[in-house]
């Protein structure tokens, strides 16, 4: 009978700073160390685990709240990490953005992303790696490219980890692989547990026409999206239906897109992107941005999603007070951004103005559905236990409720961070 120990370090009740050590016979698989952000914007870790409980660390994709406390576990210590290619290459750029603007409240330098850099072993996915009694496996995960989840085999116990995942297609990237992994437990995100995403026909259908009705009229279209995947999913659908339309792109986006069209494997439609980011406009200096705010019919894709910064709130400023134009919102909008502010009061910030332009909000999620992830879980076979992480409490707790109700004979598992589960399997 093996029994294996599960630490829940990060993301237990909570969306982000996913971290999860899994173990059996004194030493841990690490999956994941990342951060959140609080109201202030100042980042939260994970609870500590000493270096040298690690036989390795395996990190599910490149975005912080999956990696961005991972250089702190390299000051003392060289601990082997498995990703896939181009994660690593993301990471590098995530990391050394994320040390730049909150550096004063991290506890690594960049000598320590390096170090985590080169301890990093890429796998392919579907391809294996044994540390000691361990061996892990990367399997696409549909979330973004080269996100992955993890299988990790030990004696003759295996665990599947989702990370974040999708099972959808999206222009970007191929959905998750379901095609019956066998595993005894399953740690699963859980971030849309209680809601359905409309069909993503329908959103792109009614995104095309918005943006269609303001460009029509002479206004100037912001959309404000994350670097790392929406923005190239976003440039994808543009290029598809409105190929003719004055389309930029803006923000830390610029240096993704060259590492994404190196590593076309882990694309879907590569050749599409690459046609995009050719015929698109790249703004490169302020002049370029200062111009197109003084013409019309432009559709701006930047940085930041949330509009926590970057070039989207310099475009913002300049275009809201015009009612022909729009802010057109296509990431998940945190509790305490400004985004969620825009959303809901119409302003930035307290003080900052009432934004005339037209805001709409438009669910092109990258994570699964409810429906999605109950596909996921039926498509594991052998189950016994699921954990679900990753997870607003509320969300969650209907999530539980759901999966109590079509998994028999399955122990489920909603924890708290800091809780250590023992679990038995026969
Ligand atoms: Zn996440
Ligand atoms: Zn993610």
């Amino acid at each position: 009978m093996a029994q294996i120990k599960i630490k829940i370090l990060g993301g237990g009740r909570e969306v982000g700073r996913a971290a999860v050590a899994v173990g059996s016979n004194g030493k841990y698989v690490l999956l994941d160390y990342g951060i959140n952000f609080d109201e202030k914007d100042i980042p939260q870790l994970p609870l500590h685990i000493r270096p040298n409980e690690l036989a390795a660390v395996a990190v599910s994709h490149a975005h912080l709240d999956h990696i961005g406390a991972l250089p702190m576990l390299y000051t003392s210590a060289r601990i082997p990490a498995v990703m896939t290619k181009v994660t690593k290459e993301l990471s590098k750029i995530m990391l050394s953005d994320f040390l730049k603007i909150s550096g004063y409240y991290l506890p690594f330098e960049q000598v320590d992303i390096e170090m985590m850099l080169d301890s990093t072993i890429d796998l392919y996915y579907d391809s294996e790696i044994s540390f000691g009694d361990y061996t892990i496996k990367l399997i696409n995960a549909g979330h973004i490219p080269g996100s992955a989840m993890t299988l990790i085999e030990v004696g003759d116990t295996r665990i599947l980890y989702t990370g974040d995942v999708n099972t959808i297609d999206t222009r970007l990237v191929k959905g998750a692989f379901l095609d019956g992994i066998k595993a005894d437990i399953l740690i699963t995100e859980g971030t849309y547990g209680n809601s359905i995403h409309p069909s993503r026909e329908e959103i792109e259908k009614e995104f095309i026409e918005s943006v269609r009705e303001v460009i029509d009229e002479g206004g100037n279209v912001l959309i404000p999206a994350f670097s790392l995947g929406r923005s190239q999913e976003i440039l994808l659908l543009l290029y598809e239906k409105l190929r003719w339309a004055n389309v930029y792109y803006d923000g830390m986006v610029r240096v993704i897109n060259d590492i994404l069209v190196s590593h076309p494997e882990y694309l879907n439609r590569y050749d599409l992107l690459v046609r995009a980011l050719k015929e698109f406009r790249m703004v490169k200096n302020s002049g370029e941005r200062r111009k197109i705010v003084k013409s019309e019919s432009n559709i701006i894709v930047s940085s930041a999603g949330m509009l926590k910064g970057g070039p989207a709130v310099y475009y913002l400023k300049k275009i809201m007070d015009d009612p022909n134009n729009a802010v057109f919102l296509v990431s998940y909008q945190g509790p305490t951004t400004p985004g969620r502010s825009l959303l809901e009061n119409g302003y930035l910030t307290e003080g900052g103005g009432q934004v005339k332009a037209r805001v709409q909000w438009f669910d092109f999620s990258s994570h699964a559905g409810a429906d999605g992830l109950i596909k996921l879980v039926k498509s594991v076979r052998g189950l016994s236990k699921v954990v679900l992480i990753h997870s607003e409490e509320e969300t969650g707790l209907v999530f539980k409720e759901k999966l109590r109700e079509i998994l028999n004979d399955i122990d489920i598992y909603f924890p708290v961070n800091g809780d250590e589960l023992l679990i038995d399997l026969n």
